[in-house]
């Protein structure tokens, strides 16, 4: 399971997750929509990304990125099933070609192979490691298994562990389907405690498979065509309802905003605040338009996203045909518009549009309720989750243009809590000069 991609303007290049295992994995997650993927490639194929892609990658990759500096991000299947020696190679090119630029590199890993050799060479060469974990013990073990049916719980803690040993900055990737979308404090108090400090949630849907599946050989739907809805969704059973992310999102944010700003980092609360301060969207999935972050298979085949990676959004293969002429390609630029273009009324007339926009196309499978198809399967969870935190974000969003800390708010929150109800009419403590009824104190209670 994968994080979603930070949003990149093309002036700033574009992003690709690459994928040296394809989707081999060393766990079998009852809800991992990657597994499956083996289904798309002829039998007997040798799952490891060749020197010849891993080089041509990394040239092509630094060459066509504009910045200063360079991300690489490794994901599978489980990347570290080729061993330390092929991320040593990794960064042998990097240096060879980043031509004085600065490389980075992220790596996204179920933590269960990390050892002290993974940990020195992940300290030493600075790697940001996201590590998959979807809260305590029983959550965890309810779908991340080995492929023997054992529980991967006490592996991953002693990777996580290990990753604090030796000093490795790395952040939580939790799942939220059924398994765990209803115990929110429950999963947040725990990698509060466990794990370091920055948390990422990514919402499980996955459709039942559909004609297009079944043709290629998988279990699960292929994406929805732009505009396509049904009335009924027919989700798996892992799958998260949208009623339940909505209220995981706004119990966790209630928690955290009570204690925890400027202390905890929850990629969404960021995110959001970041497109409250007018800077826009930090992920793909709420910008207006996408295509900037593509998937790389350990064949050298690219592919539109992530989330797209089936024959009809192959780019093609880096050594046929130049990475940075795919990436800027037609096919790819209109994917991206799509996500605009594509839209809903429903949506272009919501009051929380210009956070959301439609979330990820991949999720647009449901109808509006005047018959329109592409909306998001999780747009209730949105709206319930932007429309609640709108208050504090607006708090928040004042402080920093005040040149304040945005985690004054907590103080601001406890002040106003303490403040007798029976006077509505004082001016609020945020500094919003609205009475205190038509501010933070009023809306927190009627979102
Ligand atoms: S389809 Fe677009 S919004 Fe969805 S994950 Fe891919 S890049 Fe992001
Ligand atoms: S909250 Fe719903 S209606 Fe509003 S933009 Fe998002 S998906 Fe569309």
């Amino acid at each position: 399971m994968t994080a979603s991609a930070p949003s990149i303007s093309p002036r700033r290049g574009f992003h690709v997750m690459a994928k040296p295992i394809g989707p081999v994995c060393n766990l079998k997650c009852a809800y991992c929509f990657y597994l499956e993927k083996t289904a798309l490639h002829p039998p007997g194929e040798r799952y490891r990304m060749s020197d010849a892609v891993l080089e041509s990658y990394i040239r092509q990759h630094l060459a066509a990125q504009p910045g200063d500096e360079v991300l690489f991000a490794w994901q599978g299947g489980e990347p570290t099933l080729l061993g330390v020696d092929f991320f040593r190679r990794v960064v042998d090119l990097e240096k060879r070609y980043a031509e004085g630029r600065r490389v980075a590199n992220a790596i996204q890993t179920n933590g269960v192979l990390l050892d002290e050799v993974w940990g020195e060479f992940l300290a030493r060469e600075k790697f940001l490691v996201g590590i998959s974990v979807d809260g305590p013990r029983a959550i965890h073990n309810r779908y991340r298994v080995e492929a023997n049916g054992r529980p991967s719980f006490d592996r991953v803690m002693a990777g996580i562990a290990l990753l604090k040993k030796h000093g490795v900055e790395f952040n939580t990737l939790t799942v939220v389907g059924a398994h765990n979308s209803r115990k929110p404090l429950e999963v947040y108090r725990f990698l509060k405690e466990n794990g370091s400090g920055f948390l990422q949630f990514i919402p499980l849907v996955e459709r039942l498979p559909n004609a297009g599946a079944e043709t290629l050989g998988l279990d699960l739907a292929t994406p929805p065509e732009p505009g396509e809805g049904g009335p009924r969704p027919s989700v798996t059973p892992w799958s998260v309802t949208p009623a339940d992310y909505g209220e995981f999102l706004v119990a966790i944010f209630e928690d955290w905003i009570r204690q925890d700003v400027g202390r905890v980092f929850v990629q969404l609360f960021d995110v959001t605040l970041g497109i409250w301060t007018g800077q826009g969207s930090g992920l793909c999935v709420f910008a207006e338009e996408c295509g900037h972050a593509l998937a790389l298979e350990h064949n050298g085949d690219l592919y539109a996203c992530d989330h797209y990676v089936y024959p009809a959004w192959r780019r093609g293969n880096l050594l046929e045909t130049p990475l940075a002429e795919m990436v800027h390609g037609e096919a790819q630029r209109r994917f991206g518009a799509e996500k605009r273009t594509t839209l809903p009324r429903f949506c272009r007339e919501c009051d929380v549009r210009f956070a959301c926009n439609g979330e990820c196309p991949k999720h647009r499978f449901l109808r509006t309720p005047d018959g329109e198809g592409g909306l998001n399967y999780l747009c209730a969870a949105y709206r319930r989750f932007f429309r609640h935190v709108a208050p504090a974000m607006e708090t928040m969003a004042r402080l920093l243009r005040a040149g304040r800390a945005p985690a004054e708010i907590i103080e601001i929150r406890r002040a106003e809590e303490r403040r007798p109800k029976t006077k509505p009419d004082v001016r609020c403590l945020c500094g919003s000069g609205r009475k205190h009824k038509n501010c933070c104190g009023k809306t927190r209670a009627s979102a």
